[in-house]
């Protein structure tokens, strides 16, 4: 794999990969869902790569992931996920959920070693419904693979030369043959993503689309909300409008909250209104068959800060679908939220980080010709052996029983 050397040359300091002298195969910035699986595939194509993440650690968002239960994917067929992404995502992210389907995906987490369970309506969870378990599945892969990462290492700029692309964080710079910019979106920025990859890549020359919160709240405080405060409606229907034209419907939970309405049946309705770019944004709600229909004119959604998904970011058309590449900057892909990628509820949007992530590095591992490295894989679902721990126990302090 790729061992690193640091030099100082009397400015900062210079990562520089031991085994190749001028460069670095390939640079991964961001540490998140897409930026982990594009590290794990990297070391399972063989591309030497380093992995450099703003934050003390990796996954913080995926760690918050459906309730800290992380909702991975669906049982869904590629198309018919695909379908519920919509225009233009569907024909955008085709070629990625193809080659890594919602099938793919589950058959790679359990195969590293994270067992899964489906829910009835088609959901995917770790069997512990633990997130942290999913980074905990990624991390032991990119272990077994001696993948290193730096963190505490935020990238500030990306420079376009001759012979690669130099990546600048504030303490040091690397060169690289290939970078691949998987830093998220700008929802819940404490997780670190705060929209640098999208900042990184207009300053080299691509387009952003204006953010907008996707699969978010709305705000609402009439006398109907007081009367069911604290209340849920399990198979509410919403009916997403543009002024009087209705642009797309939703079903499913709907929460009364003490600041207006959550739950999934209003979070998929936001991401439409955003998506579509509604100009007067409106919904129908009905709660339960034969209810009258309440209207919400003029929704005002809750704070991008609080959106599950970031809707806008680099502009599909500067992004090859079938590579994943940079059509501006040669040398330069993308993986996750940082596209302009969003998706309903249900697993769509981890699905498409991974899947973009590991159709990036595909491309990369085949450009450059890369074989995956000799491993002494372990048969799937044979356990690793565990240490005796009678045998390896420290000894017990005298008068304290175990628990
Ligand atoms: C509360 C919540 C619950 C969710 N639940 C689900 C769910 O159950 N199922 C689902 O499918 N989706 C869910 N999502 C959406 C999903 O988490 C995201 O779509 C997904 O994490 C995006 O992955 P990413 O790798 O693109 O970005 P992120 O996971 O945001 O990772 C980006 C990484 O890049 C790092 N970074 C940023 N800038 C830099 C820089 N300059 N230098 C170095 N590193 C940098 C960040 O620190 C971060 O670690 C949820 C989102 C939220 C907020």
């Amino acid at each position: 794999m790729c061992s690193i050397a640091l030099i100082c040359d009397g400015i900062g300091l210079i990562v520089r990969p031991m085994s190749t002298p001028d460069s670095t195969p390939l640079v991964i910035i961001g540490a998140g869902a897409a930026g982990l699986m594009a590290a794990c595939h990297a070391g399972e194509r063989g591309v030497p790569a380093l992995l450099l993440e703003r934050k003390h650690r990796a996954g913080s968002k995926l760690l918050m992931c459906g309730n800290g239960r992380c909702n991975l994917t669906s049982c869904l067929e590629p198309d018919a996920m695909l379908a519920d992404f919509g225009d233009p995502l569907e024909a955008f992210l085709s070629p990625a959920i193809t080659a890594f389907s919602p099938a793919h995906l589950q058959r790679w987490f359990e195969g590293n070693g994270l067992p899964l369970m489906r829910t009835r309506d088609g959901k995917v969870f770790p069997r512990s419904e633990r997130a942290a378990d999913v980074v905990k599945c990624l991390s032991d892969v990119l272990r077994r693979f001696s993948m290193p990462i730096c963190y505490n290492a935020p990238v500030e700029r990306i420079t376009a030369g001759d012979g690669g692309l130099t990546v600048q964080t504030r303490t040091f710079s690397i060169e690289a043959q290939r970078v691949l910019l998987a830093t998220g979106g700008v929802s819940y920025p404490k997780t670190g993503s705060v929209g640098d990859g999208q900042r990184l890549a207009r300053e080299l020359g691509h387009r952003v689309r204006p953010y907008r919160p996707g699969l978010v709240g709305i705000e609402w405080s009439e006398p109907w909300l007081a009367a069911h405060r604290g209340q849920q409606f399990k198979r509410a229907r919403v009916r997403v409008l543009d002024g009087e034209q209705c642009i797309g419907e939703t079903t499913g939970l709907l929460e009364c909250e003490r600041w207006g309405l959550g739950g999934g049946a209003i979070s998929n309705a936001t991401r439409l209104l955003s998506r579509l770019d509604a100009r007067q944004p409106g919904v129908e709600i009905v709660t339960a068959p034969k209810q009258p229909p309440l209207r919400i004119r003029a929704v005002k959604m809750r704070p991008l800060k609080e959106a599950m998904v970031t809707v806008g970011g680099v502009d599909l058309r500067d992004v090859s679908p079938d590579k994943m590449a940079s059509t501006v900057t040669p040398g330069l892909y993308f993986a996750g939220e940082v596209i302009d990628v969003d998706g309903p509820t249900g697993g769509y949007n981890l699905t498409a980080a991974f899947a973009t992530a590991r159709l990036a590095v595909d491309t990369i591992a085949r450009e450059g010709h890369y074989t995956p490295p000799a491993t002494k894989a372990r048969p799937r679902g044979q356990r690793r052996s565990r240490p005796d721990r009678r045998r390896h126990a420290a000894p017990r302090p005298p008068g304290r029983r175990p628990r």
